[in-house]
């Protein structure tokens, strides 16, 4: 039987399940995120776990929400094992849009279009390395 980390591994694809960076496309290891985290008595189980790259759980630390940032109503952030990634984001070539206020506070929060990350991905998308089946 696969080990829970294993599992969470698989069933991300080996990516980042908020900004989707594959692990192959950085050198830093991805982590394993608490959704809800164990501060706020957030289980380690698989229903509360996700494959966060190492720029994403930094900046989310222990948030569970955040003011979005066009109607800077509360707002709780993306719950990957709850929500679908596609309904809350879309990628604009390296930049990524927010199509929910789940969405554009999720990009806030975590940072996911801090120059440097646009700068990464832009550099992953030139060399044909982000992981993509289009690219
Ligand atoms: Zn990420």
């Amino acid at each position: 039987m696969a080990s829970r980390r294993q599992t969470i591994w698989n069933r991300a694809d080996g990516r980042c399940e908020y900004c989707q960076l594959a692990q192959t496309g950085t050198s830093l290891p991805h982590e394993i995120d608490h959704i809800r985290a164990k501060k706020h008595r957030g289980p380690t189980t698989l229903e509360n776990t996700c494959l966060a790259c190492a720029y994403c759980n930094a900046a989310k630390g222990t948030n569970a929400a955040g003011y979005d940032p066009l109607t800077d109503q509360l707002v709780p952030l993306f719950d990957p094992r709850l929500e679908t990634w596609s309904d809350h984001f879309e990628w604009n070539g390296p930049i990524l849009k927010g199509k929910t206020a789940i969405g554009r506070t999720t990009i806030e929060v975590l940072g996911i279009n801090r120059p440097e990350r646009i700068k990464h991905r832009r550099l992953l998308l030139q060399t044909g390395e982000s992981g993509d089946e289009a690219s």
